[in-house]
């Protein structure tokens, strides 16, 4: 396809191209890669500036790591974020009210479970001491500012430390304590999360239904080493004053988006030091009323055995929404070689932990199951960001601009809300704001 049917075509989706430009001035005033939050946050606030945009995303779909399937199942089913963390500091509550979607406090109690049966009032409190315990050990190294392995801070071993070790781990950041850095897990910021009913991938997909993306667009490479900024794609060239560059950080350590001049060293250092866990949602569907918990249920389940430290196993969302859905979420390197044994042996594996807790006869309502397997998706590979112990201070870098033309925004970019939805809209519109003041 050459340049000028790329254009077109792109125009149809963008309508933002400017046509006729001379040959050495931008065809954009800036190009966005990527129609995840970040993208979308940073393409809408541009045009609202004034700007000529063209966002670029490489799936057909606009979300990124967030997107709710109603397909599947029947009923709106989350293949990425769900939680909407820390209702202060998150606009997508109001946002969604807004649009007329159902939006929910998430049930603050957590269910403790051990096999067959739910915890004794003891065995409960010994559960939630151990996290305390384990979360103010974590604090305690963070604030002597000794950015060292979760893993190192945990002290003695209790009955409830592998299942305490997996929500703060595996299921909160997506790794294992070994990997977790007290600085990066203590400055995450806590607070009180909500529900969408209809998904919050839904909810995401409403607020941004008229921001122009050009869908099956793929950059393969980004070059400010001239004048314009020049971003190839699979679909021919586009030039740019500016790039906000809003892929994962498991795609820019890929090296599959090629970029240039060289990114500086401490920038290099944040790509290597920031990665990408592991995390995923087995979806199993039963006829209602087969699993006996209240709508939204958390389920902490006593979990003994481990591999390497890794938990073997992970926690329970039962009823979402008061849905015949529940989420097994796994995480972590043992989510992560589950992950690699592929969707059967996922949704199996899922179905047996449910059946250990709540009886054999829950097969007979079982419907059907999926399993999503993040770290094998070409366009994210993995689930989202933390710092390895003793990276914290790099994630600062990841501000820094390439070329003074190039810069990065996402989930990874944040700092208190990293990890999470509302960390990548905010991420997207600093890069727009500090694009904006750049081109003036
Ligand atoms: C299983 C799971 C559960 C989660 N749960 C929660 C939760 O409950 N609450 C919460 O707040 N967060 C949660 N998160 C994290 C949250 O989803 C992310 O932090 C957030 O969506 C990241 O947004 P982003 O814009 O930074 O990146 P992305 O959403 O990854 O957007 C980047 C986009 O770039 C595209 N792209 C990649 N390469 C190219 C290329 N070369 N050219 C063009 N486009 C490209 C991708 O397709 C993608 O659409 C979860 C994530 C996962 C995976």
């Amino acid at each position: 396809m050459t340049r000028r049917t790329f254009t077109k075509s792109a125009l149809t989706a963008a309508a933002l191209v400017g046509t006729g430009a001379a040959a050495k001035a931008a065809d954009v005033d800036v190009v966005v890669i990527g129609a995840g939050a970040a993208g979308l946050a940073a393409t809408d606030a541009l045009i609202r500036d004034g700007y000529t945009v063209q966002c670029i995303e490489a799936a057909n779909r606009i979300g990124g790591r967030v997107f709710s399937d109603t397909s599947t199942f029947g009923v709106p089913m989350d293949y990425g974020a769900h939680w909407l963390h820390n209702r202060s500091l998150n606009p997508f509550v109001n946002i969604g009210r807004k649009l007329g979607l159902k939006l929910y406090k998430a049930p603050s109690n957590m269910r403790v479970m051990v096999k067959g049966r739910d915890a004794t009032d003891a065995d409960e409190i010994a559960f939630f001491n151990e996290v305390e315990r384990i979360n103010h050990a974590i604090a305690k190294a963070a604030k002597k500012r000794k950015d060292v392995s979760a893993a190192s801070v945990i002290g003695p071993k209790n009955p409830w430390n592998l299942t305490a070790s997996a929500h703060i781990g595996s299921l909160s950041m997506a790794r294992d304590m070994a990997d977790v850095s007290v600085a990066d897990c203590h400055s995450a910021k806590e607070g009180v999360d909500w529900f969408c009913a209809q998904g919050f991938g839904t909810l995401l997909a409403a607020y941004h239904a008229k921001t122009p993306v050009t869908l099956g667009t793929r950059a393969t490479s980004i070059d400010a080493s001239t004048d314009s900024v020049i971003v190839e794609t699979n679909k021919g060239a586009l030039r740019a004053k500016s790039v906000i560059v809003t892929v994962s950080q498991g795609i820019l350590k890929s090296g599959k988006l090629a970029i240039k001049p060289k990114m500086d060293s401490q920038i290099r250092q944040a790509i290597g030091g920031i990665t990408m866990g592991s995390y995923n949602h087995i979806t199993l569907q039963f006829a209602q009323g087969t699993i006996d918990a209240k709508p939204d249920s958390w389920i902490a389940y006593q979990l003994t055995e481990h591999k390497n430290g890794s938990p073997t196993g992970g926690g329970i969302l039962a009823n979402i929404s008061g849905s015949n859905l529940c989420y097994v979420e796994i995480g972590g390197s043992f989510g992560k070689a589950l992950e690699a044994k592929g969707e059967a042996t996922m949704i199996d594996f899922g179905l047996a932990e449910l059946t250990a807790l709540f009886g054999a006869n829950i097969r007979n309502g079982y419907i059907k199951g999926s399993a999503t397997r993040w770290g094998k998706n070409a366009n994210v590979l993995g689930a989202y960001s933390g710092a390895l112990p003793g990276m914290i201070a790099t994630r600062q870098h990841l501000h820094m601009s390439i070329a003074g033309r190039i810069f990065l925004a996402g989930e990874a970019t944040s700092f208190g809300e990293q990890a999470t939805v509302s960390g990548a809209h905010k991420e997207g519109l600093r890069a727009a704001e500090t694009v904006s003041a750049l081109l003036g």
